[in-house]
């Protein structure tokens, strides 16, 4: 008889244990919470060296640097920003009463939901995991996280660094493939943050509903870069090198296609071609440059791509010392031009170092073009020129904007990070974060004198006559 994965056997018992610890401390004080982002962070610190090299030998190569600045820096941000603001958020807000109700008060109280539950994708196993975790232990939370079981050696780590922080009866952590996904997202969560692919999204969804659970759906898309045509080519180019080229192009916020002005195409691969010489200038060997997560990956990436040269696109590789890749996942950021909407390319989010580059004739076919698809994650606007920017802002939608830039938007603490449509619902991030996880229950306070009662039958008499005369008008 084949075992029952070991997490899945556990889980409804888990969850279970941390509905009741949750129940005996409804509302941990400011102090509490602090203490354990605090204890979250020396951990993370203290397994800095085992994550980067466990997330190094999942990836069969994934750069040091890129371990540290978009997981682990991120993270160490993230709980700082909500430390320093964390007391004013838990502030019971003042509103205001209604002269018809004086005398009294009104507040919204923020109270913690419950337990949580996390679903954790591949590309970044480590960010992904820890900041949802920030919001929901800063909102009071317990939490139960699903990693994904494409990094079973970060894994490992974060379940030891976790341990050190917490008692599983506060921060839990489940490991399995789908059949332990699937019972997961079946849970009476009191919260469900996923962050993943759009087809896993509707399923969490669907599971979600059957318990009536609220979903913050973290989702991905094709994230479009317009390149206006006042843009300096050149510091754009540097920007979406950057950009498509961390972590191989496995970032959910990675641009996905670049709209070029027509004409312009051929300086914009020039300028591509230059930067990345500039940035990586060789790949195979560098330390800087990630490979394709597993083999899955890479053959779905070669497959997309021989179906663009196939459909006609003309690939322009930039491998600047013209090295072979055989024997690696590593891939070179290929530059897919004459791109057309039967292509794979163009159907489907991309995912890794393909970067399609369409012309546009003027600003309005670029946004339209944007328009016309589903809403993405992000979008990346270079164009230094005040009414193309509001233009962009006012006629496009997506999670999140960077102008002048790519991903940036993504690291700022103060900002919401989600997605709007198929890339997603619900927030995370910042206050944003906080009032996620957080119930913000409307509370009135009427004193000893209830002016309220003087409304109440029988009908007809003078606070009745006046309230329809001054108030219904
Ligand atoms: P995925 O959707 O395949 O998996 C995400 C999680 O869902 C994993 O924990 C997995 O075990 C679980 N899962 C898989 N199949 C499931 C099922 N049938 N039922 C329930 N759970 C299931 O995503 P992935 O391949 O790990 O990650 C890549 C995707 O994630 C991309 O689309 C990317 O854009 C998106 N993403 C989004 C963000 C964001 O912040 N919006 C961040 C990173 C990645």
């Amino acid at each position: 008889m084949s075992q029952m994965p070991p997490d899945m056997a556990r889980l409804p018992a888990l969850f279970e244990r941390q509905r009741q610890a949750f129940a005996r401390f409804p509302m941990p004080p400011a102090e509490q919470r602090i203490a354990g982002l605090k204890r979250l962070r020396a951990a993370l610190l203290r397994h800095r060296e085992a994550l980067v090299q466990a997330v190094d030998r999942d990836f069969s190569a994934r750069s040091r640097d890129e371990t540290l600045m978009a997981e682990v820096l991120t993270t160490v941000q993230g709980i700082d920003h909500t430390v320093r603001h964390l007391r004013r958020w838990m502030r019971p807000s003042r509103r205001s009463v209604s002269l018809l109700f004086a005398p009294a008060r009104n507040r919204v109280a923020y109270q913690p939901l419950g337990v949580v539950g996390i679903m954790v994708p591949w590309n970044y196993p480590i960010q992904l995991a820890l900041l949802p975790l920030v919001g929901a232990l800063g909102a009071g939370n317990r939490a139960m996280i699903k990693l994904s079981e494409f990094t079973p050696a970060t894994n490992q780590v974060l379940r030891a660094l976790l341990a050190d922080a917490f008692d599983e009866d506060e921060v839990a952590v489940i490991e399995g493939a789908v059949d332990v996904s699937t019972l997961f997202a079946q849970q009476p969560w009191d919260h469900l943050l996923f962050t993943g692919s759009t087809a896993v999204g509707r399923i969490v969804m669907a599971a979600a509903a059957k318990n009536l659970t609220p979903v913050t759906l973290e989702l991905g898309g094709k994230s479009p870069v317009i390149v206006a045509p006042d843009a300096p080519l050149q510091a754009a180019a540097e920007s979406i090198v950057f950009g498509k080229m961390l972590n191989a192009g496995q970032t959910c916020i990675a641009p996905d296609y670049a709209l070029v002005p027509a004409g312009q195409e051929d300086a914009f691969v020039q300028a591509m071609q230059h930067v990345v010489a500039r940035l990586y200038p060789t790949l195979r060997e560098n330390p800087d440059y990630s490979a394709i997560v597993n083999e899955r990956q890479h053959q779905r990436l070669q497959a997309w791509l021989d179906d663009a040269v196939r459909q006609g696109a003309r690939v322009q590789v930039c491998n600047p010392a013209g090295e072979g890749f055989e024997g690696t996942r590593k891939m070179p950021l290929h530059l897919l031009l004459d791109v057309h909407d039967g292509m794979k390319v163009m159907q489907e989010e991309i995912f890794g170092p393909l970067l399609p580059v369409l012309p546009y004739r003027d600003l309005d076919q670029a946004v339209e073009r944007v328009r016309s698809g589903a809403r993405p994650l992000a979008l990346y606007l270079f164009s230094h020129d005040r009414q193309v920017q509001r233009k962009v802002l006012e006629q496009t939608h997506s999670g999140g904007v960077t102008i002048n830039d790519t991903l940036m938007h993504v690291a700022q603490d103060d900002l919401p990070f989600g997605g709007v449509g198929l890339s997603g619902m619900g927030h995370y991030h910042a206050n944003e974060g906080f009032l996620t996880f957080s119930k913000a229950k409307g509370v009135h306070i009427k004193g000893r004198f209830n002016s309220g009662k003087l409304a109440y039958p029988p009908y007809g008499g003078w606070v009745h006559r006046m309230i329809q005369r001054w108030f219904i008008r």
